[in-house]
């Protein structure tokens, strides 16, 4: 039974949308002195949604030393406990902030606003809150009698969860005493700026936070910057790479959140319908824009019969359209650029041998649309099993034995995120022992708490955030 679902869209009028943005430096809106702007769309249907001031060497400079300051004078000596208020402050705003922060992290990312409104903005003000009750509790986090804050955090993020990303970076810097200059992504920049309204309403001294706009390249003039004291940065490994090599030896402290290549194993005694949940939620949430997404699927040969028509009906079901209809499944791919590396990405697949299936699913006629597709009979060396697709793409391979699942998941140069469907305990904890993965998901997926770490092994990086572990990067 296929079921008509009448359009929900959520209003816009909650966002009120400046034409221009300018950087937040110490505390105040200022154009940048580079003078020059950049343009953040809808991917959902191309229109231009704002104008945003590109931040050059000088304005990073200005915003370091900005930081430098208040770091020295205000945040660095303030009482641990005074400085959880503000934090616990900045968590109520963007409570009561909450639609207006989904509806435009919708707008200018294109995900659904089902998942912002229900998953991006609960978890952004759970960093909050959870960072805010560790403010004056730091002696007691396991890491020494008298931890000391770093200094000034130097911090670059992705587009994918630009508003969550933030959080992750900015509220353990804050609850250790550091000051951030932080770079949102140049397609989603908007949030980030709200944030910094936010920031100014909840009296945060200037200079505390920083929100400096811009591209790749002012992301690489802020991490490059000898003035700070730390870099945290997530995004693609490639990037990544080219900032360890620019920090080290600098005597900087540095994490990386980089790529992954999940594997989701399913074996053969799972639960198949909340595993076909499951699969669905780790490949295809966030139209597959995730790090720790399950874009293996690593299925046990004797149910992948049964498994995967169950997949394709459900994946059938989803709802692809209006990232604003609360109906919507599936939103806007981010960017024309991303797009296009799907497209290449599953046409190389196909080459390689292995079969296509897309949901049967009308594409609006503007925006960056890609339906979810499934690829099966992937082999390990084909470039869909080992490079990171970033989009609604799931390879599939299967297995005969336990040993098999784990050889096969483990052979990929990342490690960030598995998830393991039985319903067997003892071969539960022996397959996640053996799992080369920071994260590992036992029959659920994509699953996130402020309190649990998260972050890589191999190529997908190092350090971890949240959690006690959290907090250790951003303490000398
Ligand atoms: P990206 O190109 O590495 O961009 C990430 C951020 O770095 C953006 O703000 C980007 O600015 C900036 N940047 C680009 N070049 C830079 C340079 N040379 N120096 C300093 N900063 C620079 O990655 P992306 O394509 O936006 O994001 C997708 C990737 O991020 C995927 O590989 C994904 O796996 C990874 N990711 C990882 C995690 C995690 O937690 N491990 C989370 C989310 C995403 P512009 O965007 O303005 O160019
Ligand atoms: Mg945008």
């Amino acid at each position: 039974m296929n079921l008509d679902y009448a359009p929900a869209p959520e209003s816009r009028s909650v966002v009120a949308l400046r034409p221009n943005y300018a950087l937040f430096v110490d505390g105040e809106f200022t154009p940048a002195e580079s003078g020059e702007h950049l343009t953040t769309l809808n991917p959902a249907d191309e229109t231009e949604l704002a104008r945003f001031a590109v931040a050059g060497p000088a304005d990073v400079d200005r915003a370091v030393a900005a930081a430098r300051r208040a770091h020295e004078e205000v945040w660095g000596p303030m009482p641990g406990a005074e400085r959880g208020k503000y934090l616990f402050r900045i968590a109520r705003i963007i409570q009561e902030r909450s639609r207006e922060l989904a509806v435009l992290e919708s707008l200018d990312n294109g995900k659904p606003i089902k998942e912002t409104r229900d998953v991006d903005l609960p978890l952004v003000a759970a960093h909050f809150f959870y960072h805010a009750g560790w403010a004056d509790k730091l002696a007691h986090a396991g890491l020494g009698p008298d931890p000391r804050p770093l200094g000034v955090a130097a911090q670059v993020i992705p587009w994918n969860f630009p508003l969550l990303m933030l959080a992750w970076k900015v509220a353990p810097a804050l609850a250790t005493g550091n000051t951030v200059v932080l770079k949102p992504a140049e397609t989603t920049p908007l949030t980030a700026l709200v944030f910094a309204e936010i920031c100014q309403e909840a009296d945060l001294p200037p200079g505390v936070v920083n929100i400096i706009t811009g591209a790749g390249e002012t992301g690489r003039a802020l991490v490059e910057h000898p003035g700070t004291d730390k870099v945290a940065f997530t995004g693609s490994t490639e990037v990544g790479r080219s900032i360890a090599r620019s920090v080290a030896g600098t005597g900087k402290r540095l994490t990386l959140e980089l790529g992954g290549k999940g594997a989701n194993i399913v074996y053969d005694d799972a639960a198949l319908d909340q595993a076909v949940e499951g699969i669905v939620s780790g490949i295809f949430f966030n139209q597959g824009h995730v790090c720790c997404a399950g874009s293996r699927l690593l299925v046990q040969e004797s149910i992948a019969d049964e498994l995967l028509p169950r997949l394709r009906d459900r994946v059938s079901l989803l709802r692809l359209g209006d990232p604003l209809d609360k109906n919507t499944d599936l939103g806007a791919i981010n960017s024309a650029a991303q797009l296009e590396r799907i497209r290449d990405l599953a046409a190389v697949g196909e080459r390689e041998g292995a079969e296509r299936w897309s949901a049967p699913c009308d594409l609006p006629a503007s925006g960056y649309w890609f339906a979810p597709t499934i690829l099966t009979g992937v082999s390990q060396a084909h470039r869909v099993a080992r490079e990171e697709i970033f989009g609604p793409v799931l390879s599939v391979l299967t297995f005969r034995t336990p040993e098999e699942a784990v050889a096969k998941a483990n052979n990929t140069p990342y490690g960030l995120s598995a998830g393991v469907w039985t319903e067997k305990g003892s071969r539960m904890m022996w397959t996640a022992q053996r799992l080369r993965a920071g994260v590992v998901w036992s029959n659920t997926f994509n699953r996130f708490d402020p309190a649990s770490p998260f972050g890589g092994y191999k190529e997908s990086g190092y350090g971890r955030e949240g959690g006690r572990h959290g907090l250790e990067a951003y303490l000398g």
